[in-house]
């Protein structure tokens, strides 16, 4: 099976359900999308000479071609690389020259973006605008039947975000990710034909390839016109299609919660939130779980194991008299249906020997949805793939039902006086007070103590939140030693493009801002 196949099996059997929409608008039906990845493929083939397992980037915003440019180089045997629209033309660039893209899909400000940086740039022979003249061109090729891609093969090579440093290629073949499409169906949402999903959040990034459940069933594919996340949109569109299902990273959750609008929607066609890619603070999903009802599934990944370690289902998201739901609710849920997992003590990289329940340790993976490494870079891959298993850099510990409560990652947590603190145990009792809208608790160095907590805060509105009421709050709830000694407040955090604090810039901003 390839990703290819998978399209065509969809258009054989089901090729009058609606495949595509633009907003509320549906564009064309599955058999209509298989034709135009035909014909793209016989374009990229024949006009560019692409050899099967090549790299074409994407540097597109979300657009319904976005889909199309996708399936027509699965179609081709070639694999993706997507690029967030967001990314500095200079990103854009490590990226091309790193995977030897031959060709880049962009959207207009993309395509500038990439052209005001490409000198010397050689490999890459052509830079086609969508949408525009030369992309509409393609479909006037002939068709080509279905790659004979093994499942093998790389479909996507992924760069991870680069929160903890450059970007590195994460190599996803055709088989890792039909193996995410099952667990999706299994742990996730069992996708009927008759469902859509709205891509609200970037197709590039690994939320993208839910994109691949949904053209397994033949369910619909919406993508908003505003080519991102919009409350407003968002809500008129839960009562547009049917069935509806979304991925949001917390932050956009919170975003729904808190928009004046969300108290009066009728969420009667809303199926399905997934929700992860970061850490959910308990106070954003009970108030989500309040307004909205039973909808919501967690999930945690990364890129090199896009949306398939753990999920936290829908169902346990609804035991409110089960004495552990909080518990369950602030966990990410059990390892997903083909992913082994565990928690590993120290010992070096390689080690994988598993720690009994309730004692913290990094997050091991293995299963058929891992990578097969970065792309270039022998040495990074075996740290990250060491004994089989993918170290995640996530630190966490097991219940005894298998339940992943996440810490932090290893390089955000702090080290101060000797004692370990994890961030987030701060930041959500911080989160507990009314004045503070949004915060983040990093390590700053400290002469004494090596490093000393210190939070950065966004208080809804000026004056909303002292430091007082913050220690005291913190007093009451967590160990002194946790205590911020220091807080910062700001107007915003720096994220990324995705909504995660960039903690790498917090903490340089200490260094280069005292207080
Ligand atoms: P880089 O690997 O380049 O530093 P990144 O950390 O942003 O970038 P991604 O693959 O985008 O890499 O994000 C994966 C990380 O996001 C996970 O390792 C984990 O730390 C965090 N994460 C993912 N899902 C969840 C979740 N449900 N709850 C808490 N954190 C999560």
């Amino acid at each position: 099976m390839n990703l290819a196949r998978l399209l065509a099996r969809t258009a054989q059997a089901r090729g009058d359900r609606p495949a595509l929409a633009l907003g509320e608008r549906v564009l064309t039906d599955y058999a209509g999308l298989a034709g135009r990845a035909a014909r793209l493929a016989g374009a990229l083939r024949g006009r560019w000479g692409l050899e099967p397992g090549e790299r074409v980037a994407l540097a597109m915003k979300n657009r319904p071609e976005y889909l199309e440019a996708l399936f027509g180089l699965w179609w081709a045997g070639l694999a993706a690389v997507p690029m967030n629209a967001k990314l500095h033309g200079r990103e854009f660039r490590y990226m091309l020259e790193h995977s030897g893209a031959r060709l880049c899909f962009a959207s207009p400000e993309q395509a500038a973006a990439i052209a005001g940086e490409s000198a010397g740039l050689d490999r890459l022979a052509e830079l086609v605008e969508v949408p525009g003249p030369a992309w509409d061109r393609l479909f006037e090729a002939e068709p080509l039947p279905p790659a004979e891609s093994a499942e093998t093969e790389l479909a996507w090579l992924f760069y991870t975000s680069g929160t903890t440093g450059r970007p590195k290629g994460a190599m996803l073949s055709h088989r890792n990710l039909l193996a995410m499409t099952a667990c999706y169906f299994a742990d996730v949402d069992p996708v009927a034909p008759t469902d859509s999903i709205l891509h609200a959040a970037p197709l590039s990034h690994g939320s993208g390839l839910y994109v691949l459940p949904h053209v397994a069933q033949g369910a619909l594919q919406v993508v908003p016109e505003s080519g991102g996340f919009d409350p407003a949109e968002v809500f008129e569109l839960f009562a547009a299609h049917r069935g509806i299902g979304f991925f949001f990273a917390p932050t956009m959750v919170k975003r729904l919660v808190e928009h004046p609008a969300a108290g009066s929607v009728d969420p009667a066609n809303f199926k399905t939130c997934v929700y992860g890619g970061g850490p959910m603070y308990l106070a954003d999903i009970e108030q989500a779980l309040e307004l909205f009802g039973q909808r919501f599934v967690q999930i945690y990944g990364q890129g090199e194991s896009p949306m398939t370690i753990t999920a936290l289902p829908r169902w346990e998201h609804g035991r409110r008299d089960d004495p552990r739901w909080r518990d369950r609710l602030a966990s990410v849920g059990r390892a997903q249906l083909l992913v082994e997992m565990r928690v590993a003590g120290p010992g070096g990289e390689g080690s994988a020997a598993a720690l009994p329940p309730g004692e913290t340790g990094e997050v091991l993976a293995r299963g058929p949805s891992v990578m097969a490494g970065y792309w270039h870079d022998p040495e990074a891959s075996a740290r990250a793939l060491a004994g089989g298993w993918l170290h995640t850099g996530d630190l966490g510990s097991l219940d005894a039902d298998g339940f992943l409560t996440l810490k932090d990652r290893s390089k955000d947590v702090i080290i101060s006086g000797g004692s370990n603190i994890y961030p987030r145990e701060v930041e959500e009792v911080l989160l507990r007070h009314d004045g503070v809208l949004e915060c983040s608790v990093v390590g700053g160095a400290h002469p004494d103590w090596g490093e000393e907590v210190v939070a950065f805060v966004v208080a809804r509105q000026p004056g909303a939140v002292t430091p007082e009421a913050l220690d005291a709050l913190c007093l009451a709830e967590i160990a002194r030693f946790k205590r911020p000694k220091r807080y910062r407040f700001v107007e915003s955090l720096p994220k990324n493009n995705y909504g995660k604090v960039l903690k790498t810039e917090l903490r340089q901003l200490l260094e280069d801002v005292p207080d």
